[in-house]
């Protein structure tokens, strides 16, 4: 039985026309036919009218955490719940995230296997929610940025065996941290973290097992170590200083030369009304995104939600920086809802994070999306303030 969602209007893809008055055609999970309603209305299909709104392709979160809670009094990368809580959780924000029309997300930090767990639950349609791909514990040096989450390994040998166990695991991707973060005191986000040999051995046996390597990267220095050493993409890419932040163009170059995707995490924390993003002032951290989109870089959406004060359903919040960065609405569209169209081509093969999705199974959504939790005012109790030296 094929059903027909009708909408006002329809936007197929991020370089395409709007369609007035248009329709998806779906039969079972496949997309049959895109277009003005007269065109492809079948005779028989069951009819949804969607009305006065506009139906997009499902977007991209390319960096959650599932399993935090953006409302706890003291969210944090150490896990405080067990297993079955753990999921509970993430089953309800994953819903929470495809109400706000997200269709793939990528789970960048989760301790244990509950990431790979859920995903599959949602992969069997067992329980609502959107495509994941997740790289269960980020690795990370022994005590630094979401040690907690158990993935310390030092030294080649140990980064590569605790890559293979990722692999193990079943998760889609690894995640290593090249810096310190905001969220663990004492990790010192300015300071690169593993010597390049540590993450040459991440990336190359990561590839072996065929997956990608994101990177936490808020300092320059990490970044442009993790860049030479080949990672697929760079989540935050701050140009955090230890006394504020430092765009700079000659890395910038590498990372377009490169093909590495850029996810900067842009969130409800970096609204002019409600800044509260610990990198540096905002001028400072929107001026840096402006200089990465004009440098060329391809930049991808994520919102690094689940941490504190950063909720599922205000996705879209992210967006917003990147049109207040000077990106234009096709480009906003393009970043929440493409695969970067360098990936396909690129002679490395690298990509951004989600998978390369056929037109023909991307889920849809319909916008605009529910807007149901409150973002508080500027908050100096941002989750390790205080405790970052
Ligand atoms: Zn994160």
């Amino acid at each position: 039985m094929q059903v027909a969602i009708r909408a006002r209007r329809l936007v197929p893809d991020s370089a395409a026309e709007p369609i007035e008055d248009g329709a998806v055609v779906v039969d079972g999970d496949t997309i049959a036919a895109v277009g003005p309603w007269r065109d492809v209305a079948a005779g028989d299909a069951e009819v949804l009218d969607l009305g006065d709104v506009t139906l997009l392709p499902g977007m991209f979160d390319c960096h959650v955490h599932l399993t935090m809670d953006p409302a706890a009094a003291h969210t944090s990368a150490a896990p405080t719940l067990t297993d079955e809580d753990a999921a509970a959780l993430m089953v309800a924000n994953a819903s929470r995230l495809l109400d706000a029309g997200v269709t793939t997300a990528c789970d960048l930090g989760a301790p244990g296997v509950v990431a790979t767990t859920v995903r599959d639950r949602i992969a069997r349609g067992d329980v609502e929610g959107p495509r994941l791909l997740v790289a269960n514990a980020p690795i990370t040096v022994p005590g630094g940025h979401a040690h907690a989450m158990g993935g310390e390994a030092s030294g080649v040998d140990e980064v590569r065996a605790m890559v293979r166990r990722r692999a193990a695991e079943g998760a889609d991707l690894i995640k290593v941290m090249t810096t310190g973060g905001f969220m663990t005191a004492g990790s010192r986000p300015w300071e690169a973290r593993y010597s390049y040999e540590e993450l040459v051995a991440v990336v190359e046996t990561a590839h072996e097992h065929g997956m990608r390597v994101t990177t936490h990267a808020l300092g320059v220095e990490g970044i442009e170590r993790a860049v030479a050493a080949g990672v697929d993409t760079i989540e935050h890419c701050g140009w955090v200083t230890r006394d504020g932040s430092r765009f700079d163009e000659r890395i910038a170059r590498a990372i377009v030369d490169e093909g590495v995707s850029v996810s900067p995490t842009m969130n409800s924390a970096c609204l002019a009304q409600d800044y509260f993003c610990p990198w540096d002032e905002r001028d400072h951290v929107v001026d840096n995104l402006r200089s990465m989109h004009r440098a060329g870089i391809t930049l991808v959406a994520g919102t690094d939600a689940g941490i504190g004060l950063v909720h599922f359903e205000r996705y879209a919040d992210g967006l917003s920086v990147f049109a207040d960065a000077g990106m234009s609405p096709r480009e906003i569209l393009a970043a929440a809802t493409d695969v970067p169209p360098t990936s396909a081509a690129s002679p490395t093969g690298r990509a951004g994070c989600p998978p390369a999705c056929p037109p023909t199974s991307w889920p849809w959504t319909a916008t605009p999306p529910p807007t149901t939790a409150r973002s508080p005012a500027r908050c100096s109790s941002w989750p390790g303030a205080g405790g970052t030296p």
